[in-house]
């Protein structure tokens, strides 16, 4: 079950996108020197089909893409929730915001349109450094990814 502490309008994640920005709870990556630490607790409502419904359906004149923000502590969840929009929301673009450093083994990558992998590294920076080991890709009809970021 995923959880969702807080969300966002945001501009700046997904290049060209008006992202719906879910931040989801009960992160179990402990990145040193995490931004996020209040994402740790096992808090927030529950992200069901019915949940995301109200809320895309509020924001839906007013975003392009749904944004997944962590979710690493069930990933099968998060493909099914992407599954559920592209279904419901056609017109709306997924992405998913992971601390990853690859895609668990079985999650398939065609269920988004964006995927951002790699954990927060202190000394690297966050993912619009230079030197950050994180990157977003752009995921292309044949799973390929595309990577969008500079480092
Ligand atoms: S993935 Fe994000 S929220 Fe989770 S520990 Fe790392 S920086 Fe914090």
């Amino acid at each position: 079950m995923l959880k969702c502490y807080s969300y966002d309008i945001v501009c700046q994640e997904i290049p060209d996108e008006i992202s719906l920005a879910v931040n989801i709870s009960c992160c179990p990556n402990r990145c040193p020197g995490c931004h996020s630490q209040w994402l740790w607790e096992d808090k927030g409502e529950p992200m069901t089909e019915e949940m995301l419904s109200a809320l895309i359906g509020s924001y839906s004149s007013a975003v392009t893409c749904f944004c997944f923000m962590g979710g690493d502590a069930d990933p099968a969840e998060i493909q099914k929730m992407a599954i559920f929009i592209r279904q419901k929301f056609p017109g709306l673009k997924t992405a998913w915001y992971s601390g990853r450093e690859e895609l668990p083994e079985g999650f398939d990558p065609k269920v988004m349109d964006y995927i951002k992998l790699g954990p927060y590294k202190e000394a690297l920076g966050g993912l619009k450094f230079p030197t950050t080991n994180q990157a977003l890709y752009r995921i292309e009809k044949d799973g390929s990814f595309t990577k969008l970021t500079i480092s």
